[in-house]
């Protein structure tokens, strides 16, 4: 079945300066799509503007018209991570709406699979405000906008950047049809997602949250996928399994502090491949959330769609899991979140 990708030259017009979350980081990992050739293996999805009503679908009118004004205005800070410039407004509504092309796109049997590699990232804005480099939460309004549209009973969203979700989270925190699960960095940006947030009311159960301390390479990873994600996701039995990929969990990457790899990052696609093949007829969205290290970034999208090609073979061009310094005995984490969750 063929692999999608969505991509579109307006998302390096959301210029953030010297900022970590910069146009470079797109620019980096098309070249390499380019130079190994994969790209052209690729089925190009082009991607439109989300509409206003569709934006609206997790965030306030009010807020939509703010970035949009700040846009107009010729840019500027909106709190101490997010910046925005002239163009941003028009690169994020690009952005969500890539989201909302690439879930099209596998819904309506086009391709098995895509990845939408867009910026701005999304998972930290909120239903009121910018976030974490986040303008609109592409992922959040791609899972409501295939609800709407496809009637589908359940989505599944798995969060693997390394920053916990929190736009994301409290998008669907009282929402039953959405299970969220998030590995993140804890304590660590935003400051949420520790594993007593389980979801309110008829949808509690339905946010799981595995905190990981520092230090976390491929086998906690892998573990926390296993004993939670895998089983947590299978009871859930969604019909579209969408991803937050963000690569900022690799130990090159500057932002945090986790060891995973390049291999490890193909293994836990492999996992959810697996999951959407089983569950839901490989429904399966991937949006590109962070990743601030270029060759890491990189290589880890290539990585992603090698394994959603259906290649055995992971590559590992940076090297395993280089254990810098010990990993954490994450079993008593897990047990826990097992406790917490009725998992076997
Ligand atoms: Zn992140």
């Amino acid at each position: 079945m063929e692999v999608g990708y969505v991509y579109d030259p307006i998302y390096l017009k959301h210029d953030t300066g010297p900022h970590v979350e910069n146009a470079g980081r797109l620019e980096a990992s098309i070249a390499h799509l380019e130079q190994t050739g994969l790209k052209q293996q690729l089925t190009p999805i082009k991607p439109r503007a989300a509409s206003i009503e569709e934006l609206s679908l997790v965030h306030d009118k009010r807020y939509i018209a703010h970035i949009q004004s700040v846009a107009q205005e010729g840019g500027g800070w909106l709190e101490p991570d997010t910046v925005m410039s002239s163009r941003s407004y028009e690169a994020a509504l690009y952005a969500a709406g890539g989201a909302i092309t690439a879930t099209e796109a596998v819904m309506n049997g086009e391709v098995g699979s895509a990845f939408a590699l867009v910026r701005p990232p999304g998972h930290h804005a909120t239903a009121q405000q910018a976030m974490g480099f986040c303008l609109f939460n592409n992922i959040a309004i791609a899972a409501k906008h295939a609800i709407a549209k496809y009637k589908l009973e359940r989505v599944g969203i798995i969060d693997f950047d390394v920053h916990h979700g929190n736009g994301t989270q409290g998008t669907f925190y009282d929402n039953p049809q959405v299970l969220y699960i998030s590995t993140h960095q804890y304590p660590f940006y935003p400051g949420t997602g520790w594993l007593d947030e389980t979801g309110s009311g008829a949808a509690t159960g339905t946010t799981i949250n595995i905190p990981l301390p520092a230090g976390c390479g491929d086998a906690e990873y892998l573990q926390s996928f296993s004993q939670i994600i895998v089983p947590a996701t299978k009871r859930f039995n969604p019909r579209l399994i969408l991803v937050s990929a963000g690569y900022d969990a690799h130990g090159a990457d500057g932002l945090a502090s986790m060891q995973v790899s390049v291999t490890g990052f193909a293994q836990i696609v492999r996992i959810i491949k697996g999951l959407a093949d089983e569950l839901c007829d490989g429904h399966l969205v991937l949006s590109l959330e962070g990743g601030y290290n270029l060759s890491a970034l990189a290589a880890s999208i290539k990585a992603t769609f090698d394994i959603l090609r259906g290649s055995n073979e992971i590559e590992g061009p940076l090297g395993q899991s280089p254990y810098q310094f010990e990993a954490p005995d994450i079993a008593p984490l897990i047990k826990s979140i097992k406790e917490i969750h009725n998992l076997p």
